[in-house]
């Protein structure tokens, strides 16, 4: 029997070599991250009207369970070309949760520094099943980048937060499949906001598929912030960020730059919304159209639902929804990490016979 060479096209470096700050020489690590489905939302696309199309890309269907694994095949495999000893990162969850994957895939040492009681806990788990030595500070996410940026100045540490440019470059590869599977770029890309590293990445993979004339369109860029942490939004830093999406709850964005310059180049917008919205969001999602995400990630579609509200066009030259449009929505992590912001009622417990059942679940 012939042996199996390459088993799974599935990775991101795999996929999109020739995009990447990688060699022939750059030992892959991957778990087959990237290649996620780009969900079309017939009830959201409804909810929407105006002949609109919406399609959801479903990030937590990567190895970790959110879109960081894009960017951390990318730095991990680069810190282990460099020989590094270990990765360290400041984190909400996600970052550590993946930070932790790859460092175990590559048999090198991860920390992970943590504001603590601020961390889903699906999260927490992941961090420490993956065996990365966890460090939980008094202080919020800020606190624990600026710790982290001092840290990485030691040479045995690589920083795998996405001040690092290897997840940035990681990260493009979202909007590359998005633009491969359309045929072209959606007109309004839609996505949650917290470091804006994400923002960041899909502009760029935007505009590069776009110079290799990949894609013949631009999208513009809607980046939607938690109302209690949007530093971008008010244009000043929030030292005590608040809001239930914890993935997002970041009050000095390390790519505010960024940001900005993909809002302002695409002719999109940042804004804001509540606490309640996103919680509706994530609500609605995951029972209209089956589609469970953290409350960071339903950012994206709370945005989407205010676009549409006549009179609440975002900041910015955004001149709202317009007919006939292709939207994506990212939504960043799956609905399992933060299992505490649902609300559930387990129905009273009945005496084990079918009526009573029946009775119960109201038919
Ligand atoms: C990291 C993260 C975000 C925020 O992304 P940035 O690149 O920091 O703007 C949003 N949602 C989830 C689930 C995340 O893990």
């Amino acid at each position: 029997m012939q042996a199996l060479t390459n088993p799974s096209p599935r990775g991101v470096i795999e996929r999109y070599r020739t995009h990447l700050p990688v060699t022939a020489g750059t030992p892959v690590v991957s778990l087959g991250e990237g290649s996620t489905p780009l969900i079309p939302c017939p009830r959201l696309s409804a909810a929407v009207g105006r002949g609109c199309e919406v399609f959801v890309k479903y990030e937590g269907l990567n190895p970790t369970c959110s879109f960081k694994d894009r960017g951390m095949t990318v730095a991990v495999s680069k810190a282990v070309e460099q020989g590094t000893a270990a990765v360290i990162c400041a984190s909400t969850g996600n970052t550590s949760a993946s930070a932790a994957a790859y460092a175990a895939r590559a048999g090198i040492r991860c920390a992970v520094v943590l504001p603590a009681g601020k961390i889903a806990s699906g999260k927490l788990v992941q961090a420490f099943a993956y065996g990365a030595r966890v460090v939980a500070i008094d202080g919020n996410f800020d606190d624990a980048l600026r710790i982290v940026r001092e840290l990485g100045a030691r040479p045995e540490f690589a920083i795998v937060n996405s001040i690092n440019p290897d997840r940035i470059a990681g990260q493009k590869s979202a909007a590359f499949e998005i633009v491969e599977e359309l045929g072209d770029a959606p007109d309004l890309h839609l996505l949650p906001v917290g470091n804006a590293g994400n923002i960041t990445a899909y502009w760029a993979g935007y505009r590069e598929f776009h110079r290799e004339k990949r894609a013949v369109t631009l999208p513009v860029m809607l980046g939607f912030q938690a109302a209690g942490s949007a530093p971008i939004y008010h244009d000043r830093i929030i030292a005590a960020p608040e809001t239930i999406a914890s993935a997002i709850r970041i009050g000095h964005p390390a790519s505010w730059t960024g940001a900005r310059q993909a809002i302002e180049q695409s002719h999109g917008a940042i804004d804001i919304v509540a606490d309640d919205e996103i919680l509706a969001a994530q609500q609605w999602l995951a029972s209209r159209e089956g589609i469970f995400v953290e409350p960071a990630s339903a950012a994206s579609i709370a945005g989407l639902f205010k676009c549409c509200e006549p009179g609440r066009a975002p900041r910015y030259g955004f001149d709202g929804v317009k007919e006939g449009s292709r939207i994506v929505c990212t939504v960043t992590g799956h609905g399992l990490k933060d299992p505490d912001a649902v609300g559930f009622d387990l129905a009273a417990t009945v005496q084990p016979n079918a009526d009573n059942v029946l009775r119960a679940i109201g038919f």
